[in-house]
This record gives structure tokens, sequence and C-alpha cells, in this order.
């Protein structure tokens, strides 16, 4: 099931999107449907996706990313592979939709990168989970774009600022239920800047799995139902390449899985 947040006529909604349509449901939020089994009505009411403008699929209480965690990224940019996961947080504030726009302000950063990822929902209180239990908390899938002012990221020497601008956490176009994805680990992520193909990553090759990463991540922190876990980048982001290459004012950047959806957002220097 592929389940979206859409604003129409002035009004929020959520639904269950089916090719062009979307199937109206009596509730303003995904979060009503966590637990993952939580009963929803349906209203009834069919819209066009043409007439709706999409909104972030949630509004997360915590994100928690994950750096390095695809073996030829790491090496893309002479860094070792990490032995644990690389944890970091975003701020909720920087979530924005499919469609929206990613904006900066050229006395903050001037390089500005992207990094495709697989997002994971937590549907379910997940504390001290197993790994083989961790696909149990989770609700769905969606596609993320870890937006990353790379001069930040080095020159204050952690990552809040670099990944948390508003604006730098785009989610979306839907969440695809986690019954319609059975292996988190199937999946192709392929990232475009103006339509080139920048990256091409397969989730088989994280070095530490959906399971691994729930289940080390509760040890940590409770996980509540509508945080997120950003699961790492491949090889091919902007830092990376000869000579290295960042998002300018009208870049489009579009981050594609198979089965979930294509993320694109146009980017605004200010
Ligand atoms: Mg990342």
């Amino acid at each position: 099931m592929k389940l979206l947040r859409y604003a129409l006529g002035g009004e929020t909604y959520v639904g269950v999107l089916n090719g062009g349509e979307i199937m109206r449901l009596g509730l303003r939020s995904l979060a009503e449907l966590m637990p993952a089994d939580a009963a929803f009505a349906e209203t009834g009411d069919l819209d066009k996706l043409a007439d709706a403008r999409i909104l972030p699929p949630l509004l997360p209480g915590k994100i928690l990313a994950i750096g390095r965690n695809y073996a030829e990224h790491a090496r893309e940019l002479d860094n070792e592979a990490p032995s644990e996961p690389l944890v970091f947080a975003v701020m909720p504030s920087a979530v924005i939709g499919a469609g929206d726009v990613i904006e900066w302000e050229a006395a903050m950063t001037a390089q500005v990168d992207w990094e495709g990822e697989l997002a994971v929902i937590i549907g379910r209180t997940a504390r001290k989970v197993s790994q083989s239990d961790a696909l149990d908390f989770v609700f769905g899938y969606t596609v993320a774009n870890d937006v990353s002012a790379r001069d930040l990221q080095t020159r204050d020497k952690q990552w809040t600022r670099a990944k948390g601008l508003d604006s730098f956490c785009p989610l979306g176009p839907v969440v695809v239920t986690a019954d319609d994805i059975p292996d988190p680990q199937a999946l192709r992520i392929v990232t475009t800047v103006d339509g080139v193909e920048m990256q091409r990553g397969a989730t088989a090759d994280m070095i530490f799995s959906v399971r691994h990463l729930i289940a080390y991540l509760s040890r940590a922190f409770t996980l509540y139902p509508g945080d997120v876990i950003l699961t790492g980048t491949p090889a091919g982001v902007g830092k990376a390449r000869k000579p290295p290459q960042f998002l300018g004012d009208g870049s489009v950047v579009s981050v594609e899985i198979d089965g979930i959806g294509k993320l694109t957002n146009r980017c605004r220097v200010l």
C-alpha cells in the first residue's frame, strides 16, 4: 500500500495512492495508522493525484541517520568502512516533501551535495529489539535525500548544521507499507541531478542491514512510531567526483527507489 499526505482545497488529507488516483482516508496523519495493524476508515472519496499538492509523508519525531553504510561510498571519500554503525541525528525541522524546494543561503554554504537513501519509518515502539524481530517494528519505507553541506561538515567537525539545515531532508513522495517490501535489502537506489545519473546503488550492499540498524539503534534510544532512520548513501556523491560537483541554484535532484517512488526537488540559492 502506498500512503501519502497531501493538500487539496486548503485541507490536509492522508490517502492511498493507486495509479493516478488517491483513495482518501478518514485521518490527518500517518501516526493514526501506527501501530501498523491499526484499522483505518476509507471515506469513499477519490482525489486525483494531479490535483493534489504532495506534503512530507510525516513529520518525524526523531531522525537517526547512518554515515558510511556502503563500502564504496566510504572509499570514495577516503574513509575507512566503519566497524559499527556511524550514527548521527538530523533535525526534524529539515524535512520537506516531494516537489518542495531545497534552499540555502550562499553565505552559509557553497558545497551542497546529494545523498539518495532508503528511509525506514518506525511503526511500533522498539527498545532493545533483536535483529530477528527488528522488521516487525517497521511501519514502512520512503525515499530520502540526506542533503549535505560539505564545507560545514568539514568545518564544524560534527554534522548538525551540515545535515540539518532547513529543507535539507526531503522525504517522500509516498510511504510504502512494510508488508509490500518484505526484503528492504533488495532495492535499487538511483540519484540524478538535472537528469544525469549520479548514484546507482543496491541496498544489498549496505554494510549494516536495516535489521541490524534497528536492533543497534534501539539499544541506545527508544524508537517511537514516526521516528525515521536514514540508512546511508551509495557511492556517487558530488564531493567525490573529479572535479567535485555540487548543487546550485535551479538544480533538480531526484532520488528513485524501485517499488517506492521518485523524490524530486528543485534547489534555490538565496
Ligand atoms: Mg547520508
